[in-house]
């Protein structure tokens, strides 16, 4: 069958916002992105938001507590509803989240109880000239040189280290991010079976 519980991890500017949104649609799964979430709770201006915003546009991570909590209750409402037999996805594809090795074993914990287990890592993979380029064509309001230079360094502190730690439970695929959007696609696609 087709892995249906999925985790994107890759450098901010390697594309996984649009892959996720794309293969989530595609087959169908709930896609879940942390950054979306927030800038969501931050455009709506509630406590939560509040809390968020300004250690965004630094570039830094909001506590682990705070996205836990998003991540858990949308997982447990997917789970519940697919316990009660209702129509809807029936797997998932988390992106922007786990980004450091609290936030992994905290959803490790959550899978667990939920007796959902990951089934692929995505990695996308892409070189830092690349990513600058991107990311500041984007034109995001946390997309300036320093803001982006301090993501990409609380990547490779932070999240980085999460490759290792998925490719010893020998579920990470690297994926070469360069090329069209399509291209990509079909690379990561070809990884489902
Ligand atoms: P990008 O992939 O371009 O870095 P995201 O949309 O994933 O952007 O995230 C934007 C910002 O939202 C991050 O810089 C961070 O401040 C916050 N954020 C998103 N996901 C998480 C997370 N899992 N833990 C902590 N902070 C997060």
């Amino acid at each position: 069958m087709t892995k249906q519980r999925l985790l994107f991890l890759g450098p901010p500017g390697a594309g996984k916002g649009t892959q996720a949104q794309q293969l989530a649609a595609r087959q169908g799964l709930l896609h879940l992105s942390t950054g979306d979430l927030l800038r969501a709770e931050v455009a709506a201006g509630t406590p939560l938001g509040q809390e968020a915003q300004a250690v965004m546009a630094r570039g830094e991570l909001v506590s682990d507590g705070l996205v836990l909590a998003i991540v858990r209750s949308r997982l447990e409402q997917q789970a519940a509803s697919l316990n009660r037999g209702e129509p809807g996805p029936r797997g998932w594809l988390l992106d922007g989240f786990p980004r450091n090795l609290a936030q992994a074993e905290a959803l490790e914990a959550l899978l667990n109880e939920l007796n959902q287990p990951i089934e692929l890592v995505v990695l996308m993979e892409l070189d830092d000239g690349v990513l600058m380029q991107r990311l500041l064509s984007r034109g995001r309001d946390d997309d300036n040189t320093a803001v982006i230079q301090h993501r990409l360094e609380v990547y490779r502190q932070q999240t980085a280290p999460l490759i290792a730690h998925y490719r010893q439970q020998n579920l990470l695929e690297p994926v070469a991010a360069e090329g069209s959007v399509d291209e990509v696609a079909a690379r990561i696609e070809s990884l489902l079976q």
